[in-house]
């Protein structure tokens, strides 16, 4: 069956595609958004973002009333975790958050379709769903996200070799796990699992955990994650698994030994790869770079006209922010409106306790891009509101240009990381200078004066230090 042309087709209701249909259909847009899977929202609704933040909520909850609020003078006896009840809360939060996207579809006038689009030829996308039909479109956008990486040697079976998604949902707290990456979905799922009383075991390639972070904040994290019981080995990976019935045997390489190890389940978070499966890219003369992802141009737009991409399916950080603005920044472009995704403001974080919140550039990755910097710190020790709840771990960082003085990149490890990094990256958006940072007035007693504090330590002019 034929319909009159849409002016957009999105194809995927992640973060990148229902955003862009929304603010597609604001632009006066007549748009419809495809979802393969009955729930809207994506990896990040469904089986991403939300659920593990909400279960990292909720273990920490578990956690503090185990033994962390002694310090505050608080007793608490007879805990108990009653982890189908956890599961069910987070599983709640999911649905109310994927209904919302439903909710806001239907107020903004987007047609949501559920089944498997394929590119049938410019401007055609086959549906395959309960009822087969091909859409003709004006533009059509592909924001198909992105699925786990498996391991050659380590291949998921769903049960004993898991990836993010089952971890999301284990029906009992294993013994011990073993997780391979130790990235922010491996270290975040880390976490979860030994708050719960999983004996966690971290393999991690690379010479640092969170590879590509602040080397210095990365190490501190590794320390305070250490003392929580999780166990790192570096420059270590597992070649392969074999799944029995009571467990999984796992070959370990480090960088000088080797070795059999016995778990009860893996967890293999060593990345994400661009999903593309069954679209029909070369229907339309679509060829994927070297690592499977829809080449773009500034605009979005692909080699192929009147197709655009956006979200994980493309290159960049695989972050739900980023898609969203993505997503928004191509359907402005689409519509002569001046859409703009300013890609050294995007904060990326590690939602473990303490959390891990960048932008901008790292230390390093600053002075190796020809920069001479100007480093400040301040630690969450030295400021008040910290010591008040007793989060005393970590620091925040702030590079700038010696020159300049511009803000190049802000690290911050500790307690709502997550939330301070924000002001950072409006100062980055914004080219701010670390004096700009330094001379803001921020509220007493808050974390954020650490982040003035550190401004002002950039040259040397800390007061509480
Ligand atoms: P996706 O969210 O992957 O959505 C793509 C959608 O397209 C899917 O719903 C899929 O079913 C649909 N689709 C694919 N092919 C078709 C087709 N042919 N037809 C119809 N539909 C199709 N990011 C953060 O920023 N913060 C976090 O805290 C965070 N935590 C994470 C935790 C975990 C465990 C995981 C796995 C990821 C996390 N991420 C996080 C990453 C984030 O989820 C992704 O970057 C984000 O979802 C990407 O959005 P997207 O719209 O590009 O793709």
């Amino acid at each position: 069956m034929s319909q009159s042309p849409y002016d957009l087709v999105v194809i995927g209701a992640g973060p990148g595609g229902y955003v862009a249909a929304i603010r597609a259909a604001q632009l006066g847009m007549r748009v419809a958004c495809i979802e393969k899977d009955h729930s809207l929202g994506g990896t990040c609704l469904n089986v991403g973002c939300i659920p593990s933040k909400a279960l990292l909520e909720s273990s920490e909850l578990f956690a503090e009333a185990s033994g962390g609020l002694a310090a505050h003078g608080i007793r608490v006896s007879g805990v108990e975790l009653d982890l189908d009840k956890m599961m069910k809360r987070k599983g709640r939060v999911v649905n109310a958050l994927t209904k919302g996207v439903a909710g806001l579809f239907k107020k903004n006038g987007v047609d949501h379709l559920v089944g498997k689009a394929r590119l049938a030829g410019p401007g055609k996308v086959e549906l395959e769903g309960e009822e087969s039909q091909t859409l003709e479109a004006k533009r059509i956008l592909i924001a198909t996200g992105s699925a786990p990486i498996e391991l050659p040697g380590v291949a998921f079976d769903g049960e004993r070799v898991v990836s993010s998604t089952e971890a999301l949902c284990f029906e009992n707290v294993p013994e011990n796990m073993l997780v391979v990456g130790a990235g922010a979905i491996g270290l975040e799922l880390g976490s979860v699992w030994a708050r719960l009383g999983s004996k966690v075991s971290v393999v991690e390639l690379a010479d640092q955990i969170v590879p590509g972070a602040d080397r210095e904040l990365a190490e501190l994290l590794e320390r305070s994650l250490h003392k929580q019981g999780l166990r790192f080995r570096l420059q270590t990976s597992a070649q392969s698994a074999e799944a029995g019935t009571s467990g999984v045997r796992v070959s370990i390489k480090g960088p000088d030994t080797e070795s059999h190890e016995d778990y009860d389940v893996v967890l293999v978070a060593v990345g994400r790869k661009a999903y593309t499966d069954g679209l029909g890219l070369d229907t339309v003369g679509i060829t994927t770079d070297e690592r499977g992802r829809i080449p773009v141009d500034s605009d979005y737009r692909t080699s192929a006209e009147g197709i655009h991409a956006i979200g994980d399916v493309i290159a960049g950080p695989m972050l739900a922010h980023k898609a969203e603005e993505e997503g928004v920044a191509a359907v402005e472009k689409m519509a002569g409106v001046a859409g703009h995704v300013n890609y050294d403001a995007v904060a990326s974080i590690v939602y473990t306790f303490p959390e891990l919140a960048s932008v901008g550039m790292s230390e390093d990755g600053a002075r190796s891009a020809g920069h001479e910097v100007k480093v400040g710190k301040f630690p969450f020790m030295a400021n008040g509101r910290a010591r008040c709840a007793g989060h005393t771990e970590g620091m925040i960082k702030i590079v700038a240009d010696a020159t300049t003085d511009r803000v190049l990149g802000v690290h911050v490890l500790g307690a709502s990381a997550s939330e301070l990094i924000a002001e950072a990256a409006v100062a980055v958006e914004f080219s701010a200078t670390a004096e700009d940072l330094a001379r803001s007035v921020h509220a007493h007693p808050t974390l954020s004066e650490a982040m003035k504090e550190a401004a002002l330590a950039v040259d040397g002019r800390q007061i509480h230090m």
